[in-house]
């Protein structure tokens, strides 16, 4: 896969999710992960780009295997800030811990839930909403997709980077 790659700014979007918003759930993703199971890596990018959504399923964010970038799809993004932006957090938190296993190395989507469930559970607590949507994102899919046609890219859209992600790794490196 060849994407053009290209450093996101902010008044890119039509929305207003700042890139601090996305470093700091990424941070905190990370401090989750190093505080119940000791685990960690850096260098690790973050894309984002429009993959669409529809009633039937959608792709919230990808992790190409052995690669170092996390793409988010936005398309959920700008529903949930359309519908109850307070789900933004609990999402991110959700979304970036799922694709963070990945890049640990659980390949197992079943396993990966189970995973992301347990440490947003022991982290934030077991009702917490990261919690519930670390196993299940379907129950919140009214405020993840558009509804009646979903909406998608005729076209996939360029991947954006985010400048300043994975901001702690760059003092303690690990591969
Ligand atoms: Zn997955």
């Amino acid at each position: 896969m060849r994407y053009a790659l290209y450093y996101a700014k902010v008044s890119m979007m039509s929305f207003e999710i700042s890139s601090e918003t996305l470093i700091e759930a990424f941070e905190n993703v990370k401090e989750a992960v190093r505080k119940t199971e000791g685990w960690s890596r850096g260098g690790l990018m973050l894309g984002l780009q429009e993959l669409g959504g529809s009633p039937d399923g959608f792709v919230g964010a990808y992790y190409p295997v052995e690669s170092n970038i996390i793409v988010l799809n936005m398309t959920p993004l700008r529903r949930i800030m359309e519908t109850d932006h307070k789900l933004l957090s609990p999402y991110l938190f959700a979304i970036l811990l799922h694709e963070y296993l990945h890049s640990l190395g659980f390949m197992d989507e079943a396993a990966t839930r189970q995973k992301a469930h347990e440490i947003s559970s022991r982290y934030l607590g077991e009702y917490h909403p990261s919690a519930e949507l670390s196993l299940d994102m379907e129950r919140y899919q009214n405020n993840l997709v558009y509804p009646l046609y979903g909406w998608a890219p005729s076209v996939p859209s360029d991947i954006e980077l985010v400048k300043g992600f994975d901001r702690s790794s760059y003092s303690s490196y690990i591969a």
